[in-house]
């Protein structure tokens, strides 16, 4: 039987459930066994090194590489989520081989695996087919619903040979975010894309989201500007949002922008472009420049509020 490694990310020693969905998809393929590091509590192959203090992807993938040129498995699992799949592109370069990303589906033939992934942000499923003689896939997440871990395996420790060039690219600080209202569980997201114009553009919407138990969501023109933190960002690569109502203000509605809230209740769009994606694909549309609708929005809510 084939043996499958998987890549485990865990919360202080607690596997996640996108993990545990990667172990599920595993044990459908071959023999499994789990590869994370600094949580002994997990059982399986534990990577121990100390420049391995807290997450370093190019280092973590160096150890797998070791690991892999030791074991000898016929495939390397991870979930994926962001640094399920930093991780395992790290390592499909460090191997030199083809990584399958977001696999919903495995079914071994051979040397062959038919694979179906998810591609364009959950837009397009693709079939396709991965030869490699370690194959190196992600698990897209929520496509299999996870089994938990019934008795953990023994420990194995494995000690890469790794030096501080390694870890690099590694966590140095953590910022806490304030409680209260967040980006995905608030009722109503004001959102701003290249169209606010600047950092200071977004006074208005933050007014107004504070006035109706709003959060602030941004496109990644925005962040990338440097005018809101890569954490209001919505999207593909952003924070995926289903609010009931999703204001779009100066947001063209690129794909990679509406993957992330087109599970809004209702969308509405402020935008000078009255052809722009976000306003054909929303509920409601208000065409013009924001500053000023916003403005009287903010006005007009604040004399409701004030009856
Ligand atoms: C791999 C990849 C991943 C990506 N991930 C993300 C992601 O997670 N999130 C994301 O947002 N993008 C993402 N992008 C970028 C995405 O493709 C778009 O470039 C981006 O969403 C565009 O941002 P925008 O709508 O703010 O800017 P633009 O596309 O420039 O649109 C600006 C809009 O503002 C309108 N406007 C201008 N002035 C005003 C005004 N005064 N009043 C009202 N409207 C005005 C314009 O008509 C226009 O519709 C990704 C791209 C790639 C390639």
């Amino acid at each position: 039987m084939s043996r499958i490694l998987v890549f485990v990310e865990h919360d202080d020693g607690l596997v996640t459930e996108t993990s545990l969905q990667a172990l599920t998809m595993a044990r459908t393929i071959g023999e499994v066994e789990s590869v994370s590091v600094g949580a002994s509590g997990i059982g399986g192959l534990q990577i121990e090194h100390p420049v391995l203090t807290d997450y370093a992807p190019a280092a973590i993938a160096e150890a797998l590489a070791q690991l892999v040129g030791a074991e000898m498995p016929a495939a390397v699992l991870a979930a994926g989520t962001e640094r399920g799949n930093e991780v395992m592109a790290h390592l499909a370069a460090l191997l030199d081989l083809p990584l399958a990303a977001n696999v919903t589906r495995v079914a071994p033939s051979g040397e062959e695996w038919k694979l179906t992934r998810v591609r364009w942000g959950g837009s397009l499923l693709e079939e396709c087919t991965l030869t490699a003689f370690v194959k190196l896939v992600t698990v897209a997440l929520h496509s299999i619903e996870a089994a938990p871990i019934e008795t953990p395996s023994p420990v194995t420790v494995f000690t890469p040979d790794l030096t501080d060039a390694h870890a690099m690219t590694r966590v140095t600080e953590r910022v806490t975010l304030a409680e209260g209202i967040t980006l995905t569980t608030a009722p109503v997201v004001v959102s701003g894309g290249r169209g606010v114009g600047s950092r200071e553009g977004f006074a208005v919407l933050e007014e107004l989201a504070s006035l109706i138990g709003g959060a602030i969501g941004c496109s990644r023109v925005v962040t990338n500007s440097g005018w809101r933190p890569h954490s209001d960002q919505v999207g593909q690569t952003g924070t995926r949002v289903a609010p009931n109502l999703y204001i779009a203000c100066g947001i063209s509605g690129a794909i990679q922008h509406w993957v992330g809230m087109m599970s809004s209740k209702n969308v509405l769009a402020i935008n000078t472009d009255a052809e722009a994606p976000m306003v054909t694909k929303a509920d409601y549309a208000v065409i013009g420049d924001l500053h000023p609708i916003l403005n009287a929005i903010v006005a007009e809510v604040k004399r409701r509020q004030s009856l």
